[in-house]
């Protein structure tokens, strides 16, 4: 090795680009576990907290898991332009705030947004070659109903109109670049902490390869 190679960054140190990690499903499949999990588990990724209009569950923490807004808030963030895509799930209005992304994306920060298929459309639209998409899919209808009732947050009302609107939403499946049956928790996890993996090490995902590789070219051997 040369004094040459010793000034070069160091692999790790080369510049990337963030990318924008996408989770849908129909409700119930798991894919807030899934989030939650390789939140826990992965430094290098953080969530996009959504603003709603829907009740807060009993569990949930706002600002934590959601920004819980009126909606003539939700509508004055939309109108100005201060949402980076949004929709209504389920007869509630939801949305991704545009500062936060902005902010991670230009620091080459990774960012995890669990929004809906309509959401997944607009920011594939808006930012192609920053988003990786996920659907999950769970592995029957029986286990997803049963999966509703056993998370036990929404009324028998609400858990009836999400199973209703489950076909719709699995429909939207092949619009996305990975889908994963959710059966068995661990495994699930482990298949998206591997594309997480693999999609960082994307060529187009790193600008700083341009630099590396012309000082390896520049080593004198
Ligand atoms: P979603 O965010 O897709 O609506 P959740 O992550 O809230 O779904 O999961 C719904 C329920 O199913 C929760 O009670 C969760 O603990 C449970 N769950 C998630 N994944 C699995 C799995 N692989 N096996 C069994 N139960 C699961
Ligand atoms: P829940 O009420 O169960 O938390 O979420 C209902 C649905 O809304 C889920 O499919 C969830 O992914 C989606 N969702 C949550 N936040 C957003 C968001 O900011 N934008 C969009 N488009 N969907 C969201």
């Amino acid at each position: 090795m040369t004094d040459e190679t010793n000034a070069r960054p160091k692999t790790s140190d080369i510049q990337r680009r963030g990318l924008m990690l996408v989770l849908s499903s129909p409700s119930g499949a798991g894919k807030s576990t899934i989030a939650r999990n390789i939140l826990e588990k992965d430094d290098g990724l953080e969530l996009s907290v959504s603003v709603t209009t829907r009740e807060r569950r009993p569990s949930e923490i706002d600002g934590v898991h959601y920004h819980f807004i009126s909606k003539r808030e939700f509508e004055r963030l939309r109108d100005s332009d201060e949402l980076l895509e949004w929709a209504e799930v389920h007869g509630n209005l939801y949305g991704s705030p545009r500062e936060p992304v902005e902010k991670a994306m230009a620091a080459g920060r990774d960012i995890l947004f669990d929004i809906d298929w309509q959401g997944a459309h607009q920011l594939q639209e808006k930012m192609p070659a920053d988003v990786v998409s996920i659907f999950v899919l769970p592995p029957t209808m029986g286990e997803l109903m049963a999966r509703l009732h056993r998370r036990a947050e929404d009324d028998e009302e609400t858990i009836q109109k999400r199973l209703k609107n489950a076909a719709h939403e699995i429909g939207q499946w092949r619009s996305y670049d990975y889908v994963i049956v959710n059966d068995d928790l661990n495994r699930a996890f482990g298949a998206v902490q591997a594309i997480v993996k693999a999609e960082r090490l994307r060529r187009d995902r790193r600008p700083g390869l341009f630099d590396f590789v012309e000082g390896l070219l520049k080593e004198t051997i």
